[in-house]
């Protein structure tokens, strides 16, 4: 089944649990007001990361990565 990562940057804050979780496809960069926020690397990404991709958005604190099972 092929995944679909989204992520509400509105609520993100960078807290960086995505990119310990799953850093194929999620980084953490320093915006130009200073606050460093997630940006998805892959939003499609192969069913071998599921695992991995599934972490990330049950442990960011924030509670702001959906992930789509289609
Ligand atoms: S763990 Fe959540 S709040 Fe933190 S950078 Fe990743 S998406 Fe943003």
């Amino acid at each position: 089944m092929p995944l679909t990562v989204k992520v509400d940057l509105e609520l993100c804050q960078g807290h960086s649990v995505c990119l310990s979780e799953c850093p194929a496809v999620f980084d953490v960069v320093e915006h130009d007001d200073g606050y460093p926020q997630v940006v998805v690397l892959q939003e499609t990404p192969d069913d071998a990361l599921r695992d991995q991709v599934l972490a990330a958005a049950r442990y960011c604190p924030n509670h702001v990565i959906t992930v789509v099972e289609d």
